[in-house]
């Protein structure tokens, strides 16, 4: 069964009177534990089809399956459920409980599920993407890489069927963005997590199975990267 499934998604906004469509025809079918991303000039549609993806927003026409379930047909409640249960997310204005500590935001999830010794694992999750003697800050005493590093600790607690990531190397210098992006594929390998990444950034884009180009919300060009593709028989 497929993880993620687009099939046919259209958005219009009605603005100032007329109607834009920002996402036209777009389809693509991802399986566990595969690498995604999504390229293409600002304003081309990527994070409006990322929040279709995870929920965030419904879809003008089309339909979405994550993990098997459809999302067209929910409430926004039953959509924030499936969030909660398979999603995980790196967003850069969408991310961190604002008055949960660091070391809250990745305790909470492991305590509602009861896992033994939360504590201990939240602190070795924080060690792991270097933030340890951050663990008491609040979200607003961390700079926008460190709050990156503490979701993407909390991805790893919560081991998410699939991670979306919006432009994670963003405001990254050279070597915090390299960190992260080998804790999104660390993550990837670890947890069998697939990850569907927004970026501007074509290295990164080259470093996942598949890349899919979008230009005016339509997809221009879909194919499987270089590094990854079947050798041919
Ligand atoms: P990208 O992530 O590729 O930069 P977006 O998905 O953010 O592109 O935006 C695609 C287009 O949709 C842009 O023209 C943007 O102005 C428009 N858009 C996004 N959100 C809204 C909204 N809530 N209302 C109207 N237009 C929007």
């Amino acid at each position: 069964m497929s993880i993620l499934r687009v099939d046919n998604l259209t958005k219009t906004y009605a603005s100032a009177g007329h109607e834009l469509t920002v996402l036209q025809a777009v389809s693509f079918e991802l399986q566990p534990a595969d690498t995604f991303a999504i390229v293409g000039p600002s304003g081309s549609g990527k994070t409006t089809l990322l929040g279709l993806c995870a929920g965030l927003d419904r879809a003008t026409s089309g339909s979405v399956w994550l993990n098997g379930i459809q999302l067209d047909s929910l409430s926004e409640d039953q959509r924030a459920a499936v969030r909660n249960q398979h999603v995980g997310f790196i967003f850069q204005n969408f991310q961190l409980l604002p008055t949960l500590t660091a070391l809250e935001n990745v305790l909470v999830p492991l305590e509602l599920r009861g896992q033994r010794g939360a504590a201990k694992t939240a602190l070795a999750l924080l060690d792991r993407v270097g933030l340890a003697d951050r663990a008491q800050h609040y979200p607003a005493q961390l700079s926008g890489g460190e709050q990156q590093r503490v979701s993407l600790a909390r991805a790893f607690a919560n081991r998410p069927a699939v991670l979306f990531a919006d432009e994670p190397t963003g405001n990254l210098d050279p070597d915090t963005s390299e960190r992260v992006v080998s804790l999104l594929f660390d993550l990837n390998r670890e947890a069998g997590t697939t990850l569907v990444l927004v970026t501007h950034d074509l290295d990164l884009a080259a470093r996942t199975q598949r890349t899919m180009r979008l230009r005016g919300g339509a997809v221009l060009a879909d194919y499987a990267n270089a590094a990854h593709a079947q050798p041919s028989a």
